[in-house]
């Protein structure tokens, strides 16, 4: 299969125009997307790779399954509804699911994800959900509007659901957006750099202005949160570490060094590593300076993170 796989980007842009047809108009995804990414993919495009294409497809997949369980749980909804600006023919959105209320209704968006751990929805995500929400909402003003963003992640079972409620501002923001682009996409114009955790698929990175030179010094929201959370799980670990070694130390004190237990509950062996020798390489390195040389061997460099 794999000598087929450069085909998969074809059929990914291929149901994409089926479903959407040639995307002449700004939607709830062009909306949330950094305004220079959005005008070179119109201006430059650049087809996906067979790995983006999965991921996709994997989006598919979770809307099906999501699909699957509301119907077998009997709930009616449509799926795949297109929404309009009643004003302006090139807004648009697309919902995943709709479910429809005398005097409320429900929009759920579908996300495929490979964590496992989500304590908030992305900003993007809010957005897009809101975007939804509010196009709705201006074609049926009488109805009240709810959001929900539904999280699985396919490989590990994880899901989770984030409620969203409207707000108005941040709707009325991207669809000043939504005009800005559409206005620099059909008249020409330069696209701000928009840095958020998208960046790190962004095919035009590269010569992205805001990682040029020296990395740049803005970081998105959602990237901030994600350093904190880094940090926080980084100081529960060493915690841990902490704790494991007082534990240990307790269990040593009874058996002493050299034990062995095993029942249905738990192994456990306790054993004395001998003493060892080691190389004191900078005390070689100053004595005899080319024996050191002689013996260097390259080791591969990494990005260290440093967070504090
Ligand atoms: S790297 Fe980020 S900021 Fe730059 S164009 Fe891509 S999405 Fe926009």
């Amino acid at each position: 299969m794999e000598k087929y796989l450069h085909l998969l980007p074809k059929i990914v842009a291929n149901s994409s125009k089926e479903q959407f047809g040639d995307r002449n108009y700004i939607g709830a995804s062009d909306v949330v997307k950094c305004e220079r990414k959005f005008l070179l993919e119109k201006r430059n495009p650049i087809e996906i790779d067979p790995q983006t294409a999965i991921k996709l497809l994997r989006g598919k997949l979770a809307e099906q399954m999501a699909e699957e369980l509301y119907s077998a749980a009997g709930k009616q909804y449509e799926k795949q509804v297109h929404i309009k600006h009643p004003l302006k023919e090139h807004i648009r959105a697309t919902v995943d699911l709709l479910f429809k209320g005398k005097k409320v209704v429900g929009i759920a968006e579908i996300k495929s994800v490979d964590v496992n751990n989500l304590p908030a929805p992305y900003v993007s995500w809010v957005e897009q959900i809101n975007f939804q929400m509010g196009l709705y909402k201006l074609n049926n003003p009488q109805m009240k509007v709810m959001g929900k963003i539904v999280v699985i992640n396919l490989n590990s079972g994880f899901t989770k659901e984030f409620e969203v409620d409207f707000n108005e501002d941040l709707f009325h923001s991207l669809l000043e957006k939504a005009e800005r682009l559409w206005n620099k996409w059909q008249n020409g114009g330069e696209g701000k750099a928009e840095p958020s955790l998208l960046c790190s698929h962004c095919p035009y990175k590269a010569e992205c202005p805001v990682f040029k030179g020296d990395g740049g010094k803005e970081i998105p929201e959602d990237l901030l949160f994600k350093a904190v959370e880094y940090r926080e799980i980084k100081k529960q670990i060493s915690q841990l570490e902490d704790q494991a070694e007082e534990i240990k130390n307790e269990i040593i004190a009874f058996t002493g060094d050299n034990f062995e237990y095993t029942d249905e509950l738990v192994s456990l062996k306790v054993s004395r590593v001998a003493d060892l020798y080691v190389l004191d390489s900078q005390a070689l390195k100053k004595q005899m300076p080319d024996v050191y040389n002689q013996f260097l061997k390259p080791k591969k460099g990494y990005v260290k993170l440093v967070i504090e």
